[in-house]
């Protein structure tokens, strides 16, 4: 008899995590693998940030912080909602967590009941589908595909609402389709939601600095969004922070309330030296990591020109994150060196064995013809990488 939960028996593991911990156990038997399975910059931290962290050590950071964060790294969020989202968020609307990801289960466990319906876009990110369920939420998946360069439309949204409604998930720039909603199309999305003034909304903007095409937009800055709408972030992306674990929300006070109440019982805070450490990388300008964002910018473009001379991959042009996610489906059916592939977990797992390289099947992100390549790798090992996959196809 299994004795472990109902809960943690119908969850299933991150695949993202997953296939990070295949290609490293290849790897561990001397396989040389290329890993592009990983959402995570291959960049070290900023100097400056290091530097606040040591100081943090040194000045004895060494106790519990306030539940929902210290008040001058809420005052630094604060300023930074104001500068770069022109969103303001007063202190008791700020709640900083072990990383977006524990701010995006806060929220679950504080707005969910048992049979609340989540509309999630996919592709969505990895977590937010079981995120949701361990909530006792149903996650309702909305398909896109790449003739709408992977956005819900207005039309698709109000479809997808019923009675049991209760909120809508997204990402944008979007993990793993790198697609980016303009104001226009925020504004769309918005006006179907202002005629359902119950429905709340979770706008991760985590990749909000990787962004090819220009400003960032917020929805919670759209004409009747604020009051409705949890503007998640974090430090993980942007300044390559992933091992640090902050994560934080703009919420409306009712909700950062609610999730400060359940992180005090679950966490008591996010670690104290990060959270210094974050200060630091929050208050410096924009600028000072322009170099990742150009670097990316020119990565994606050389991913795209490479993934496009192989025949029978079709891709979008993704406009931020570090993700390209071609659609692979004309490969399903072929046998390939004898191995059949019937569907895009089929294709990943043959890239991983016959290629060596690790990439991420859609299936995990709620779209079953594509894959997701991250280029959060050096150039060099991009160009390897797909030299290695055209080679095998
Ligand atoms: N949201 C999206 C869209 C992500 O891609 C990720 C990380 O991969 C996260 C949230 C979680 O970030 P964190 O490292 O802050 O938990």
């Amino acid at each position: 008899k299994n004795h472990l939960s109902d809960r943690i028996n119908s969850m299933s593991t991150s695949a993202t995590l997953a296939m990070a911990a295949k290609a490293r156990e290849l790897k561990n038997e001397g396989k040389d693998i290329i890993g592009l399975s990983l959402g995570e910059p291959d960049f070290n931290i900023p100097e400056f940030i290091k530097e606040a962290a040591k100081e943090a050590i040194d000045q004895n950071y060494s106790s519990y912080s306030p539940v929902d964060g210290y008040a001058d790294l809420k005052e630094a969020i604060a300023n930074k909602f104001k500068r770069d989202n022109g969103l303001t968020y007063g202190p008791s609307q700020i709640v900083v967590s072990t990383g977006a990801k524990q701010s995006l289960a806060n929220v679950a466990m504080v707005m969910l009941n048992h049979g609340d319906e989540v509309i999630l876009p996919a592709p969505y990110w990895v977590s937010y589908s079981d995120i949701v369920k361990l909530a006792e939420g149903v996650p309702v998946e909305v398909p896109t595909s790449i003739d709408t360069d992977f956005k819900m439309t207005p039309a698709q949204l109000e479809n997808a609402i019923t009675p049991k409604t209760k909120m809508i998930w997204f990402s944008s720039p979007c993990n793993p389709s790198g697609s980016v909603y303009s104001k226009e199309e925020l504004e769309g999305l918005a006006a179907v939601l202002r005629k359902h003034p119950n429905i709340f909304i979770v706008s991760d903007e985590i990749y909000e600095h990787i962004n090819f095409k220009g400003n960032h937009v917020s929805i919670a800055n759209v004409e009747g969004m604020y009051d409705r709408t949890v503007t998640v972030n974090g430090v993980s992306k942007a300044f390559a922070m992933t091992g640090w674990r902050i994560g934080y929300i703009g919420a409306p006070e009712w909700i950062a309330k609610a999730c400060n109440k359940f992180q005090g019982q679950i966490t008591s805070g996010a670690n104290a030296i990060a959270q210094r450490a974050t200060i630091a990388a929050l208050n410096a300008p924009v600028s000072s990591i322009k170099f990742m964002i150009d670097e990316f910018h020119k990565r994606r473009d050389i991913v795209l020109e490479l993934l496009g001379e192989i025949e029978g991959f079709n891709l979008n042009v993704p406009e931020g994150a570090f993700y390209v996610f071609p659609d692979i489906s004309s490969f399903f059916g072929k046998t390939l060196n004898g191995t059949t592939i019937n569907n895009a977990s089929d294709f990943s797992l043959y890239l991983l064995e016959k290629a060596n390289v690790a990439t991420v099947t859609g299936e995990a992100f709620g779209n079953e013809n594509c894959i997701r390549i991250s280029y959060a790798a050096s150039e060099k090992e991009l160009r390897e990488a797909i030299a290695r996959i055209k080679a095998v196809l």
